[in-house]
Parts: C-alpha cells; sequence; structure tokens
C-alpha cells in the first residue's frame, strides 16, 4: 500500500483505498476485455452491467421503493438548482424553501427564476449555525414541494429528524447520502453529487418519484427534462462513464461494511470523537449548535485566526490535509465522510489535545 495521508477534504473528498486499487487495474484492462472501463462503449453489455449494478445496490442500500427512479446525470449538484424548479415549478407554481446555507441560497435564486419561491426560514444573520426545527416554519397549502439541504457542508448543520410538513420532500443530500437510514417515500426527489459521500466528482444521482415525472413539461430543453432520462435509464447521451462506475464500486465497498446501518455506527463513533474532542475545555468553538451539528462536517474555530493558520499547517505536516474551513466562515474543518477512517478521527483528536497545551491561548 502506497504511504496515505488522513485527507478531511470537503469534496472531491477522501475514497475507499480499495476502490483506488480496483479502478487502478481496471483502468487499464477491464474484466479481461483487454479495454480499460473508460474505453468501453457506454451501450456495451460490460457497461451496461455496471451502471445496473450502480442502481441495484444503491436501491438495495437505501431501501428505495419501487416507484422511483435512479438517474445519473452531469452538471454538478448546482445544476439541480435550475433542473428542479424548470421541471416543477412553470406558470407560477410555488414551492417553499429553507434557507440553511449557501447552497440552500443558491438553490434560492435559480428556483426563482422560475417559481413564486416562499423562504419560510433563513438563519443567514446568525452566519447559519443550525437548522431549523420543526415549529419554526410553515409551508403554505399552494406548495408544491419543500426543498431543504439535509446537511449544510460548509457550516456543518445537519437536519437530524426530517422537515415536519405534509408536502413531498425535496433534498439536496450531496454531502451525506447514504450515511444514515432514510425514508425514501416522503421525498418527491433527491439528488446529490457524487464527489462526496459517492465517488468522483462527474456524476450527480437523482431519485425521484416515478409519477412526478407526468408534471414536466414538454417545452423545455430535452437534456435538462428528467423525463429524458428516466425514459432512457440515463442513456439518452453518454453518461460519465468513469463516476458511475467509480460509485458502483463505492457502493460494493459500503456494501461489504455492512450497509446503512454499519456505516451510521461508525459516522457516529466519527463525529462523538470530535465533538467530544471540541467540547472538552474552551480552546476550541464548534460552529454549529449542539442540536444541529452535522456527523459529516465538523467546523471549528480556535482562539484565533493565527492558532487556526498554525493548527492547519502543522496538521498538514503530521500527515492531515484538507482541515481549513470554507472562506465564508473560515476556521477549521473536519470532513469525514462515510470513507473517512475512524483512525484518521483519533488522530485528529491527539493532535488537537497536544497542539491546545503547547499552544496556549
Ligand atoms: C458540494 C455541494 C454542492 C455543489 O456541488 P457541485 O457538484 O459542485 O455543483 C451542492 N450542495 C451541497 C450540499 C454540497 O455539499
Amino acid at each position: 500500500m502506497v504511504a496515505r495521508i488522513y485527507n478531511f477534504s470537503p469534496g472531491p473528498a477522501t475514497l475507499p483505498y480499495e476502490v483506488l486499487e480496483q479502478s487502478a487495474k481496471d483502468m487499464v484492462n477491464f474484466q479481461e476485455t483487454g479495454m480499460g472501463v473508460i474505453e468501453l462503449s457506454h451501450r456495451s453489455k460490460e457497461f451496461t452491467a455496471v451502471t445496473e449494478q450502480a442502481e441495484r445496490l444503491l436501491r438495495e442500500l437505501l431501501e428505495i421503493p419501487g416507484n422511483y427512479k435512479v438517474l445519473f446525470l452531469q452538471g454538478g449538484a448546482s445544476s439541480q438548482f435550475y433542473m428542479i424548479p424548470m421541471n416543477f415549478l412553470g406558470k407560477g407554481r410555488k414551492a417553499t424553501y429553507l434557507n440553511t446555507g449557501t447552497w440552500a441560497k443558491k438553490a434560492i435564486k435559480e428556483a426563482t427564476l422560475f417559481g413564486k419561491i416562499d423562504v419560510a426560514f433563513s438563519n443567514e444573520k446568525e452566519n447559519f449555525n443550525r437548522v431549523p426545527s420543526a415549529g419554526e416554519y410553515t409551508v403554505s397549502n399552494e406548495s408544491e414541494f419543500l426543498y431543504f439541504v439535509s446537511n449544510n457542508t460548509i457550516y456543518g448543520t445537519q437536519f437530524h429528524n426530517l422537515p415536519k410538513t405534509e408536502k413531498m420532500l425535496f433534498s439536496d443530500m450531496s454531502s451525506d447520502i447514504l450515511s444514515r437510514r432514510l425514508d425514501i417515500s416522503r421525498f418527491g426527489l433527491i439528488f446529490a453529487g457524487a464527489q462526496k459521500n459517492l465517488g468522483p466528482a462527474g456524476v450527480t444521482v437523482v431519485i425521484i418519484r416515478e409519477d412526478l415525472l407526468d408534471r414536466v413539461p414538454s417545452d423545455i430543453p430535452t437534456m435538462l427534462s428528467y423525463k429524458t432520462h428516466a425514459d432512457k435509464k440515463s442513456m439518452f447521451n453518454t453518461p460519465p462513464c468513469f463516476a458511475i462506475y467509480i460509485v458502483g464500486e463505492v457502493l460494493k465497498w459500503l456494501k461489504n461494511m455492512g450497509g446503512i446501518d454499519a456505516i451510521a455506527r461508525i459516522n457516529d463513533q466519527k463525529a462523538n470523537l470530535l465533538y467530544e474532542a471540541i467540547d472538552s475545555g474552551n480552546y476550541y468553538r464548534g460552529h454549529a449548535e449542539a442540536s444541529s451539528r452535522s456527523k459529516m462536517n465538523v467546523s471549528f474555530n480556535l482562539p484565533s485566526a493565527e492558532l487556526e493558520q498554525q493548527f492547519i499547517t502543522e496538521a498538514a505536516q503530521k500527515g492531515m490535509s484538507g482541515l481549513k474551513g470554507h472562506r465564508s466562515i473560515g476556521g477549521c474543518r473536519a470532513s469525514i465522510y462515510n470513507a473517512f477512517p475512524l483512525e484518521g478521527v483519533t488522530k485528529l483528536v491527539e493532535f488537537m489535545h497536544e497542539f491546545e497545551r503547547e499552544n496556549p491561548a
């Protein structure tokens, strides 16, 4: 095994070593075809099997009901910000959005181009340090759906319960899909850019309730219609083959790990270790309010910006990279997605204690 560092990057993020190793082999010769995996026709029987397996594993792991379609799209999670309203909010239709951070705000901006958007909650003034509780917002009756970002990657906040509403939910799960159990039947649509918890950049997974496809207008561009991709099983045009292949390998890895419940337990363990370290004194301060703390992205501050810089530099020298916080809130952030190993968290916690002892505030 090559020397690996602990990569706390928020995305693209660390992947299981087994997946990297297998994909390096398959890159040169896929299943004795004499061709690399990225040289196969997307319509070949070999590649069709790759896509079908990825979809099957995703359905199995997330227990996706039969009346949902799984799509593999391009354009990043950000393209879903406009595809959703373009497909579902034309002609003055209304939707409710919860503004819990940068990614929600960007989605709201795009949605406003197409429909009437009700922003039922925003805590931008508190620098997005929590998600709302059920009683804090109302969803109007005319709303088609309630849109929320299940994990706010930048601020390190996460919904620990699904928003309470009769309406169907639409959610950006880019940074926490497959990290915990989920009742898919509450959702009309879920999407996730792969590069955090699923695989490499380049593919966005969309899970969409089948009956919604009947509402897609026929006068929108073909490539931007969910119906196009659902009807053609994500093969209307050349899909992001390599990214889909890696997602399939990551899903195999996850299944071998014991699936969602097993990974959720490890995720709890990792997050608890870090939050305990933060709460053990006054040196480290978590950005998120305790009840909204994310199990995927742990954003925290040190007593000063200088100490934060020194912390990030010394951590990197000790083989822990990617700990710099997002430019919009500064400080530090440890992203600990499914593939991030427990030992890396233990090592970071040890370093946090050591750093505090050696650099008193
Ligand atoms: C990273 C991220 C995005 C943006 O993903 P792109 O694929 O770069 O467009 C959107 N939403 C959330 C929650 C994210 O973490």
